[in-house]
């Protein structure tokens, strides 16, 4: 509507612009093709009223095609066609009541065809409230004069001029033709807008076609990068297994002094490939929604206990102070929960207080916040005194794979996806995590989670019979051990680890074979790896608990699994497997739950 174009523009495309609608470009383009259209008629009405010395009157026909000329002009200069229209129609509104109540002193076809005229042009140009107050200025005078006419008859002190029969004539026919032309006009606008309605429709609907399918391509590439992601840490994890496993067996075959320190420290870099490997696991498992919150019973304090003591021999070995200080009104409670992924939250936190903290020590705090009848609110601190962390990079560290800054890669390592995982694991919990810290003082890191209590109270745990080492274990009876194993790496790295233990193992190497070698041979115990081709341990497990014989239906099976991930654990236990290792496995953890489950007479 302000589209402004150099003053001698006489071109309508000049005035016309994509941004107006149709009806503003309908109506620019009235008044552009309506103003010659006025001035030829209002020329010939000039024409003969002028002709018979009807000098009002064709004064008033001059100063209109005057008052048209400069309006013309203006709207090829701005096409503010809402300006120029009041301006018409107020011309318009004098010119037609000092007609009625001057020039002519009467109200005849010509006038009421004149009154219906600014009524249409009114309401197409300036819409409802323009047209009633246009409608009514020209109504209501005319109406007054009739009612002064019929009552009393109207005088006043000027002739009026007799127009003849002619020009009655001409100016019915120029109003009429200027009728037809604002109507077709705006027919047309109207037939217009409809259709672009419905072509901004199927627009609209193409477009929809298309966003659907561009977020069927992202959910589809989504996917792909979480499947490829757990294939790869799965196909990366198998050889990790060996590498780890290997070095394991190595380091218990008395190695010299020098070759165990080169073992301990592959076996060190490995163990961190995993924990980057299982942290991309992790962090690709939260993103793709598919964490699931268990809800089993546990006490915190003997959990913290137990995160808090591998760390604590990592703090004194940095030779940083460590307290682990929890709430002694914890002790006895037993509360509802997820043990793995508390385990993982503190687990990140502490381990990075450590990492972070080159002397000075750090303080793990427990607090019980509030304790209702049923529930208790715990607050967790993990605060060091380290590095610290600078104010305007407190949000970002919890972006992942975002460090503070390139020297801390350099320096202390790590692919900045802990807090990553910390803050997500808390935010599907609806929890928030708060940080301070200063740089060089140190940091701490604060949350509080609520869990349901049980009724029941902790009792002191039956003493279990120290499980014996690798070391010890040189007079274990022999044990009849079945693997089922796919991977010929993973065979022959079991075979050595149980040889330790004078184990001689039967192989499967896949699931269907495992249930027939159980069917016809004794064992104690099945070892199950769970991906397998022809049978996977899972079905191979239905097929050994669906067996007659219930020796052979209730031997103890442990699955081997290549994922630490939550959701498997419930899958083994569904299958009826007994417990479960993930691969790479330490000895001992191996042979505990081997003890566990086989009567060892
Ligand atoms: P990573 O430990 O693998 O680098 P995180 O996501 O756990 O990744 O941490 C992200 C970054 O946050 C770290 O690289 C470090 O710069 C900063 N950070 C985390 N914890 C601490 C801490 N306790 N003290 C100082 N800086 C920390």
């Amino acid at each position: 509507m302000s589209k402004e174009v150099s003053f001698f523009n006489f071109s309508i495309a000049k005035i016309l612009s994509k941004e107006q609608s149709f009806l503003d470009q309908a109506r620019i383009r009235l008044l552009f093709f309506g103003f010659p259209l006025v001035f030829i008629a209002l020329g010939t009405i000039f024409l003969s009223v002028y002709s018979q010395g009807q000098m009002m009157l064709a004064y008033t026909a001059a100063v209109l095609m005057a008052c048209v000329v400069v309006l013309f002009k203006f709207l090829t200069y701005k096409p503010n066609w809402q300006l120029i229209s009041h301006l018409l129609l107020s011309a318009g509104t004098l010119v037609n009541a000092s007609i009625v109540y001057v020039t002519v002193q009467n109200v005849n076809i010509v006038t009421v065809q004149v009154v219906i005229l600014v009524i249409v042009f009114s309401y197409y140009m300036l819409g409802q409230t323009g047209g009633l107050v246009y409608s009514l200025l020209n109504t209501v005078p005319i109406l007054v004069f009739m009612i002064i006419e019929f009552t009393k008859g109207y005088v006043i002190n000027v002739k009026p001029d007799k127009i003849d029969q002619s020009t009655i004539i001409i100016t019915l026919f120029a109003n009429f033709i200027l009728l037809i032309f604002i109507h077709s006009h705006f027919y047309n606008a109207f037939l217009k807008n409809i259709r672009q309605l419905k072509d901004s429709g199927e627009d609209q609907e193409a477009l929809n076609a298309m966003l659907g399918k561009a977020i069927e391509k992202a959910e589809k590439s989504t996917h792909a990068k979480s499947e490829f992601l757990s294939t790869m840490s799965h196909e990366i994890r198998t050889p990790l297994n060996a590498v780890i496993g290997m070095s394991n067996l190595l380091i218990m075959n008395n190695p010299r002094v020098d070759q165990k320190e080169n073992l301990e420290i592959l076996k060190f870099s490995a163990n961190n490939l995993l924990a980057i490997v299982n942290d991309v696991l992790d962090f690709n498992k939260i993103e793709s929604g598919k964490v699931v919150f268990e809800n089993i019973r546990f006490n915190l304090v003997e959990l913290m206990d137990n995160i808090c003591g591998a760390q604590m021999l990592k703090a004194l070995e940095k030779g940083l102070l460590f307290k682990l200080d929890v709430d002694s009104s914890l002790n006895d409670k037993v509360i509802f929960g997820d043990p793995t992924r508390v385990t993982q939250i503190i687990y990140n936190l502490v381990s990075n207080a450590i990492k972070f903290t080159p002397k000075g020590r750090i303080l793990v705090r427990v607090t019980c916040f509030e304790d209702r009848h049923n529930t208790v609110t715990v607050k967790f601190s993990i605060k060091d005194s380290g590095i610290g962390i600078e104010e305007h990079n407190l949000s970002s560290i919890f972006e992942p794979f975002t460090q503070e800054s390139l020297t801390t890669t350099r320096q202390y390592g790590g692919t900045g996806l802990g807090l990553a995982i910390v803050k997500r694991l808390l935010d599907l919990q609806g929890l928030h995590m708060d940080v301070a810290s200063k740089i060089g003082e140190g940091s701490e890191f604060t949350f509080a989670m609520e869990f349901p209590v049980s009724t029941e109270i902790l009792v002191e745990k039956a003493v279990v019979p120290l499980v014996k080492t690798p070391a010890e274990t040189g007079n274990m009876p022999a044990i009849r051990v079945l693997i089922a194993e796919d991977n010929m790496v993973n065979v022959m790295l079991m075979k050595k680890l149980l040889s330790k233990w004078n184990i001689v193992p039967s192989i499967a190497e896949n699931g269907l074979r495992a249930v027939e070698l159980l069917q016809y041979g004794n064992f104690d115990i099945v070892l199950m790896d769970l991906q397998m081709p022809v049978m996977n341990g899972l079905d191979a497990t239905i097929e050994i608990r669906k067996m007659a014989d219930p020796k052979k239906s209730c031997i103890p099976i442990i699955a081997l699994t290549a994922s630490a991930l939550l959701d498997i654990k419930e899958q083994i236990f569904e299958a009826g497997m007994n417990d479960y290792i993930s691969k790479p496995f330490k000895p001992d953890e191996l042979l505990e739950k081997i003890q566990q489950l086989v009567q060892v007479a």
